[in-house]
């Protein structure tokens, strides 16, 4: 059986091989934690961020999309926490001279028990089938409570140790827990150390520190700062929010696992202005409303996860993840985090500019409190990757490699392939492909046999296929192959070209 890290090996090179993700300057041996998108890449994101803007921006009445830019003036980043704030505890490893997040490694360690814990329940499952009682059992069971025990007691020291930014504390418990490093195997450690992760440049001809200037570390600011320009000229209405998709940059320390963890990623962020005091029920309503929007995707519920923040950040009186199940474990896909008012009071602060609304209803004048939903693109992209890509061995003993990504954000919805590259095959192949492509992305292919053809289409995600023969001519029918099932049914030309339409649409995700 493939291991988690074959699996993630197997999907990076499936990536490169079909033109979907490249490490960045691949000539010159790449930019670490740096990648581009490829042709069908490009496509799939771009459906990602169709799906994400619509079912926010288009389906809800009282959100509102932006794009702001990447460079904002320095004060915003003063006034966000980020320049004071923003950094990650590091730590070196002596002897290999890796550098590692500090926190991270003591999380690693945790999740070995984590995984012994859940090694126990496999077992428990096995020996009393259908009889076992999970929740009983993590109760009761005594090596499962000594496991939880150990994970509790160094959750709280990771916690104090964050909390109070305690450095000192935080190495001591890397020491005391004999942590060591996966390259060289010792525990000689550096002190831990805190760095800003954000990017910085210069602007123009302006010397000296006053022409510093970052490369945005969130897009959420960019609407923060927006926010009177957007409620007056839209005459939004509290609740509302405001949506953005756009470039974001850190210097990530620990920068691996692909395109999870990347120094310039994009991020696709909504902020949602509501009422003092209805923050949480907001915070609740968009965990559920999230959560939906995965689950329509059909990758199955059990590979999302709800996390609650041990230390919430700077700004929030509530955290969450949405974790999806990637082959290096459940790992954070979207944030979910109430903010208070801690952004607009402080650019009201920093900038001079009252940032309040004014509640008709209620007469009175207020800084909304802020929800705010944000998820990774790229990381989407990855979980949808690792989700659809499948191994299958088909009855004849052959095998194919297929990427089973919903219809909806498939980057081509059908291929169009004459039998034979004769007789008029390919004329009348190419007279459904015009008929198509101004509805959906379409390819036309008439290159290599009809089953190598149909395995590269299954090996890109392509869901439908349709195959021109010499009885096309004849009655006007055609072939039409399903990509998830393989099965093909004869069908008319417009009865085909309704359905891949048809079953292709975004609006199908949209509806659930
Ligand atoms: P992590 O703990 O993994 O560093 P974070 O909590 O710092 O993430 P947020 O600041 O909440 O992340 O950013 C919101 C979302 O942006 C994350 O849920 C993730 O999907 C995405 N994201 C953050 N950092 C990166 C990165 N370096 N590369 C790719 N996506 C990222």
């Amino acid at each position: 059986m493939a291991t988690n890290e074959d699996s993630l090996k197997n999907i990076i090179s499936h990536a490169k091989e079909y033109g979907f993700v490249f490490p960045s300057s691949d000539i010159y041996d790449g930019l670490s934690a740096t990648y581009d998108y490829g042709q069908l890449g490009a496509q799939l994101k771009n459906n990602i961020k169709e799906y994400w803007w619509k079912s926010m921006v288009q389906m809800h009445e009282n959100i509102v999309g932006i794009d702001a830019a990447i460079f904002m003036h320095p004060t915003v980043w003063k006034a966000s926490g980020h320049v004071d704030a923003f950094n990650d505890p590091l730590i070196d490893n002596k002897d290999s001279k890796k550098r590692y997040r500090a926190d991270v490694l003591v999380e690693e360690h945790i999740a070995k028990y984590e995984a012994k814990i859940q090694k126990e329940v496999e077992k428990g499952q096995k020996r009393f089938g259908d009889a076992f009682d999970t929740e009983q059992f993590l109760k009761t069971n005594p090596n499962v409570l000594r496991n939880q025990e150990k994970i509790d007691e160094i959750n709280t020291k990771l916690e104090a140790a964050l909390n109070d930014s305690n450095l000192d504390a935080l190495r001591q418990l890397i020491i005391d827990l004999e942590i060591a490093c996966p390259i060289s195997g010792s525990k000689n450690w550096t002190e831990v150390r805190q760095f800003n992760l954000m990017f910085s440049t210069e602007l123009g001809s302006v010397a000296g520190d006053a022409a510093k200037i970052y490369l945005r570390p969130e897009t959420a600011q960019g609407i923060f700062v927006n926010f009177l320009n957007v409620q007056k000229t839209g005459r939004m209405k509290i609740p509302f929010g405001i949506a953005q998709i756009g470039k974001a940059f850190r210097n990530e320390i620990v920068a691996r696992q692909f395109i999870f963890r990347m120094r310039e990623f994009e991020q696709m962020e909504m902020q949602f202005f509501v009422k003092p005091g209805e923050e949480l029920q907001w915070y609740k309503y968009w965990q559920e409303a999230r959560l939906k929007w995965h689950n329509a995707l059909g990758f199955g519920e059990n590979k999302y996860r709800l996390h609650d923040h041990l230390k919430l950040a700077h700004y929030a009186n509530a955290a969450s993840d949405i974790e999806f199940d990637f082959p290096m474990g459940f790992k954070e896909l979207e944030g979910i985090h109430s903010r208070t008012d801690f952004d607009l009071k402080q650019h009201e602060e920093f900038s001079g500019k009252k940032l309040r609304y004014f509640d008709p209803e209620a007469n009175e004048n207020y800084i909304p409190y802020v929800v705010e939903t944000s998820i990774g693109l790229d990381r989407m992209f990855l979980a949808t990757l690792c989700a659809s890509y499948q191994n299958e061995k088909l009855e004849d003993g052959s095998e194919r490699v297929v990427l089973k990504i919903p219809m909806a954000l498939a980057p081509v919805k059908v291929a169009i392939l004459p039998l034979v590259k004769k007789d008029g095959l390919p004329e009348k192949a190419m007279e459904i492909f015009n008929q198509l492509r101004p509805f959906v992305q379409t390819n036309y292919d008439e290159k290599d046999s009809i089953g190598k053809r149909y395995r590269r289409n299954d090996a890109i995600g392509t869901p439908f296929a349709i195959t021109v023969d010499h009885q096309t001519l004849e009655d006007n029918t055609i072939t039409l192959r399903h990509r998830d099932s393989m099965e093909q049914e004869r069908i008319s030309i417009k009865e085909a070209i309704e359905k891949v339409i048809q079953k292709t649409d975004i609006r199908s995700l949209l509806s659930c």
